[in-house]
């Protein structure tokens, strides 16, 4: 995790969209301090938190934004989008309805954001396997079909999280190099 006396290469701004109570906080708190709560309080005030790693021997400093409370579609302002490379569009596996909201998120974002911004759709839950409402597969032929990277992660479990991150970094280091 972060090393304050080392030279930042790059900074690169990243940030969590999708419905309420998906667990675009607890991703977040997840990837930046290794930390889960089960009863996480909704964000208030809170815009960003950053963790620094090392990308093709560069350091790199990832900034990720996270909603302070404002998901409900159309709340989320244009400032939160502003010089994002990276998106990272989160839904409920056991929860359809964040699954289908999906697309307005993507409008959303392909409205505010930079054309080329690298975005990730993300199915988190997924230890809640006997609860699950979205197949894989559906939302694996969605992001194909919108060119989106997808997996499925559980922040409770720490799966997939640091690979979600690794790959949108990776993609924005490429594009920028
Ligand atoms: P946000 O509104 O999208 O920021 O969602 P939160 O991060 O606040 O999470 C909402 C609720 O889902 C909280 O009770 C979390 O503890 C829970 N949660 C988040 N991620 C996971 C996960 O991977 N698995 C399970 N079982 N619960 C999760
Ligand atoms: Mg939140």
């Amino acid at each position: 995790y972060g090393d304050a006396s080392q030279k930042i290469d790059y900074v690169f701004k990243v940030v969590l969209i999708g419905d309420s109570a998906v667990g675009k906080s607890q991703i977040l708190s997840r990837f930046s301090r290794n930390e889960f709560s089960l009863d996480s309080k909704s964000t208030i005030g809170v815009e960003f938190q950053t963790r620094t790693l090392v990308i093709q021997h560069k350091s790199v400093k990832a900034q990720i934004w996270d909603t302070a409370g404002q998901e409900r579609y159309r709340a989320v302002t244009s400032a939160y989008y502003r010089g994002a490379l990276g998106a990272m569009l989160v839904y409920d596996i056991t929860k359809r309805q964040t699954f289908d909201h999906i697309p307005r998120w993507l409008e959303e974002l392909r409205a505010h954001a930079d054309k080329n911004i690298v975005i990730i759709l993300i199915g988190n839950k997924s230890d809640l396997e006997d609860q699950r409402a979205v197949p894989t597969e559906d939302a694996k032929e969605f992001a194909q079909t919108e060119e989106l990277f997808f997996l499925e992660t559980s922040a409770l479990e720490a799966t997939n999280v640091e690979n979600a991150f690794l790959t949108v970094l990776t993609e924005i280091f490429n594009i920028v190099n």
